[in-house]
């Protein structure tokens, strides 16, 4: 039987979606429905639920009572009839990519916020009618989704689409209104993006060439005999706002969301790092496709929406997907090789900087993500490590050491094969990955044993050693002093913003900050006497050397801290990757076998 939806945006000013959901012969004890509590993708406990404004059951043509059984779910009273709706009104006021916005210029919907699965046949297929706003304004509004159209729908209108299942359904966001829009081919399957957000002059040109160029280089990696993606169509839905940045995965489709100055404009000819970011994001989702979407978790087969997914391999999941997303930027050619190195320079800096690494393993913070890293604090630097930029760097390690032990033959780009092969031929009897399994994996499409070496990486808390595996690929690290933030490098300590008054955000462990007594949400006053601005503190400081002692007055409740800082002796160190041009032939061929430049077709 068929499970049936329909989404109205009713009332776009309130921001208020009518959705109702029909089905034939409910459970005659009385029929459950349920919201997800998460929203796969997103670790982190959401209760969508709370924005579920009023809801009524329908059958036979009588209001039907329904009664609360738990924060997300409903039991409707028994019934004999053979058709049951609810109707309920929901409030999408979350402008980013895990829930649901609406207003009168556009809406995104990802379906876990939206959508109630009827206890016990969520297996069923599903159609969703979705239907324009109400009012001549919104005539022109068009749709993106990666739901197939039924018969009669044209591809990018309002109508009816369809699903082989809920956990389908809710899989595919969709984003309406008016936006900037390409159709472009991959391999010979079509794709399409949606811009929407105001972008004066938005290159969607470049922006088609170089997210083609992108997903083929993705598919060649995971199907370097057939290329072909394992899906029929992909949407990109991206949203353009003044400030934010992040991205959601899905099964064929991801939605975006960037700041419109990092999109391209018409007559830009040159990479920017905004534009290279937005890049990245893209290419981070698209990776996505096989490495989480596919690719997965024993512990995510199947999801259980209604309560936290708990697996420590979220370093695999999170941070290969994030070595990868700047790697195959700089394969396809996006990234110049110095671009390249730059970020992983960077990437490099952050997590070594941080003290969090030495105190909580990789497995750890994927299996608390739900409690830890999605809900850092001011004191996350010091207690919460990210798998994905650690998780990127044991990617890079692991990389590196293959390439090394196996003469360039074999690359974690095998492993991510070999996984994929794996996942392919089991076909809807896929299993997952078992908590062991990326040990196994590494040793299967290798050879190799670094069963010890990864378990050290991800179970421990031990540093691989960058500099020497960065060697076997020609590349020199260097360490230098990080004296670029002198508020960072000197006291030990981030503001929370660059404007207004100079409030402390986070206190780095050990640091000049912490010893001195100051700790988050002080307000920095005075520097030697001198008045402090979040403008002027880098410009003061920078008068000082490492290890000056200085007189600083600031603000606690309102009450004055007068304290004696002492500027740290040791500032913390920044990673600087460089190109070796002396290595030898045979190295220079294993750098550019590793992130060399090719040029597609
Ligand atoms: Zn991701």
């Amino acid at each position: 039987m068929t499970i049936r939806y329909a989404v109205r945006p009713a009332d776009p000013g309130a921001h208020l979606f009518h959705v109702t959901v029909s089905l034939e012969q409910p459970d005659s004890q009385g029929q459950c429905f349920a919201l997800p509590a998460w929203n796969p993708g997103s670790y982190m406990i959401r209760e969508f639920a709370r924005h579920i404004v009023r809801l009524t059951a329908l059958a036979g043509g009588r209001k039907l009572r329904v009664e609360k059984l738990d924060k997300h779910t409903w039991r409707c009273a028994r019934t004999n009839e053979k058709e049951l709706t609810l109707a309920y009104e929901i409030y999408a006021f979350d402008l980013s990519v895990r829930a649901a916005y609406l207003d009168p210029e556009q809406a995104l919907f990802n379906g876990a916020a939206l959508f109630l699965a009827p206890a016990g046949r969520e297996r069923e297929d599903c159609r969703l009618d979705i239907f324009p706003p109400p009012g001549a304004r919104a005539a022109n509004w068009r749709l993106i989704t990666g739901l197939a159209a039924a018969r009669g729908t044209r591809l990018g209108e309002c109508g009816t689409y369809l699903a082989r299942d809920y956990e389908e359904l809710i899989d595919c966001p969709v984003q309406m209104g008016r936006f900037a829009h390409r159709r472009f081919n991959v391999h010979g399957v079509p794709h399409e993006i949606a811009v929407s957000g105001r972008v004066p002059r938005l290159d969607l040109d470049r922006v088609q060439a170089d997210l083609t160029r992108l997903c083929e280089a993705h598919v060649r990696l995971f199907e370097p005999r057939q290329p072909r993606p394992p899906f029929d169509c992909y949407a990109f839905l991206t949203l353009a706002v003044d400030d934010g940045y992040g991205g959601l995965e899905h099964r064929n489709s991801s939605a975006l969301i960037c700041r419109r100055d990092d999109l391209p404009h018409r007559g830009m000819k040159e990479s920017t790092e905004g534009y290279r970011r937005f890049l990245g994001l893209v290419s981070h989702e698209y990776f996505h496709v096989w490495n989480v979407k596919r690719i997965r978790p024993q512990r995510f087969v199947p999801y259980d929406l209604g309560r936290e997914n708990y697996t420590r391999l979220l370093w695999a999941f999170e941070g290969f997907t994030a070595y990868y997303d700047d790697l195959m930027l700089a394969r396809a050619g996006l990234l110049s090789q110095p671009q390249y190195l730059e970020a992983l320079g960077r990437t490099m800096s952050t997590v070594m900087q941080r003290s969090a690494r030495l105190k909580q393993s990789l497995a750890e913070s994927s299996f608390d993500a739900w409690i830890k890293y999605y809900r850092q604090d001011e004191n996350a630097p010091n207690s919460v490590v990210s798998y994905y930029q650690k998780g990127a760097l044991v990617a890079l390690a692991l990389d590196l050491a293959i390439r090394h032990q196996c003469g360039g033959r074999r690359s974690l780009d095998d492993v991510m094969r070999w996984l994929w092969r794996q996942c392919r031929s089991a076909g809807a009897a896929y299993p997952g990955i078992g908590e062991d399994g990326i040990l196994d994996a590494v040793a299967q499409a290798t050879g190799l044993d670094l069963a010890r070496t990864l378990h050290a990486w991800t179970e421990g808390t031990r540093d691989p050693d960058f500099a020497n595996l960065l060697q076997t690929v020609g590349i020199r690290l260097e360490r230098k002093l990080a004296l670029e933030s002198p508020h960072f490098a000197l006291l030990g300590l981030k503001l929370q913003g660059a404007a207004g008054e100079a409030r402390i955000a986070q206190i780095f462990d050990g640091g000049p900050a912490q010893q001195a007594g100051l700790s988050a949400g002080d307000v920095l006053v005075a520097l030697d006497d001198l008045r402090v601005t979040p403008a002027r503190l880098d410009a003061l400081l920078a008068r000082y050397s490492p290890g000056d002692t200085v007189q600083v007055l600031a603000f606690r409740r309102e009450e004055l801290q007068r304290l004696e800082l002492r500027l740290s002796r040791q500032p913390p160190l920044r990673f600087v990757l460089e190109a070796d041009n002396k290595a030898s032939a045979a190295v220079k061929r294993q750098r550019l076998a590793w992130c060399g430049e090719r040029r597609s077709g």
